[in-house]
């Protein structure tokens, strides 16, 4: 028989993934998501993940970077450092990239914890290719049609017109699980095997920031443990669904997206 190219996504697969608290529980169970990301002049996208990670079900979300205030000012629950990644203590899982910048240094401290990492928007450009690949714990990397080009040296066009072969082609270059952000997210894991494919999504999520929300999301699943391919799948379902909710037919902003993700959460559950 040959094997389906493509799995597209189910609710009840979605609901069986989510992590729900016990009795047993406490926040470490849960997961310390770790976010490093924003700048001085991209702070919203530092306080965006983190909206996004504080909705996903970690225990705590550590920040590191210098959008400390900000993130404070809107999450006062966030444990908030500016002693780069090495020095933050101890996190289950790292996103590193929204808004970063140039922040190099952090990319690199990020690669080289043995915990599962998600890469996001500046952090794929940053990143060293040989230490992703060199990596032990899993790498979730989330790039858009944009990104996903300039990564393998293409053309954006390139991409939108081949996007299940481009999802396949980063997968297999970075032994990493890649999720290609677009109108359908796909999700290829890096030993081959169907590619997820997300039909949640509305096009009011093509709205500054939304993909910074997604990040902080996927990592927080990605701190409660689940694997890269399920952490970027059912986060990126959350997030389809928070926009849609969210939107309502009208337009939102990523905050809104943010703010939508616990309606879609009691959803899927
Ligand atoms: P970013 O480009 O990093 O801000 O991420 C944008 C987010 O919005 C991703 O989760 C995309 O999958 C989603 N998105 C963008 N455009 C569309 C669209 N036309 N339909 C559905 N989702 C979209
Ligand atoms: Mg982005």
């Amino acid at each position: 028989p040959v094997e389906a190219e493509l799995e597209a996504l189910q609710h009840a697969d979605v609901a069986r993934l989510l992590p729900v608290p016990t009795g047993e529980s406490d926040k470490y169970r849960r997961g310390v998501v770790g976010i490093a990301a924003g700048s001085a002049r991209y702070p919203g996208a530092a306080v965006l993940a983190v909206a996004g990670a504080l909705r996903g079900g970690a225990g705590a979300v550590r920040y590191v970077g210098p959008a400390g205030d900000a993130v404070i000012a809107r999450f006062p629950e966030t444990l908030v450092s500016d002693q780069g990644p090495k020095r933050a203590g101890r996190v289950q899982a790292w996103v590193v990239g929204p808004g970063a910048g140039d922040d190099a240094a952090s990319v690199a401290e990020v690669l080289a914890a043995d915990v599962p990492v998600l890469i996001d928007a500046d952090g794929l450009r940053l990143a060293d290719a040989g230490a992703v690949r060199g990596r032990r714990a899993p790498t979730l990397m989330t790039p858009h049609a944009g990104e996903a080009a300039a990564l393998l040296g293409v053309a954006r066009e390139s991409v939108e017109e081949a996007r299940l072969e481009s999802v396949r082609e980063l997968a297999g270059r970075y032994g990493a699980t890649v999720l290609l952000k677009g109108s359908t997210t796909l999700v290829a894991d890096s030993g081959g095997g169907a590619v997820r494919v997300n039909p949640t999504g509305t096009a009011w999520l093509a709205t500054a920031g939304s993909g910074d929300v997604l990040s902080g999301l996927a990592g927080s699943l990605l701190a409660a443990g689940l694997s890269a391919v399920d952490a970027g799948s059912a986060a990126a379902y959350l997030h389809g669904l928070a926009g849609r909710f969210a939107a309502d037919g009208a337009p939102v902003g990523a905050h809104d997206v943010a703010d939508g993700i616990r309606g879609a959460w009691r959803d899927v559950r």
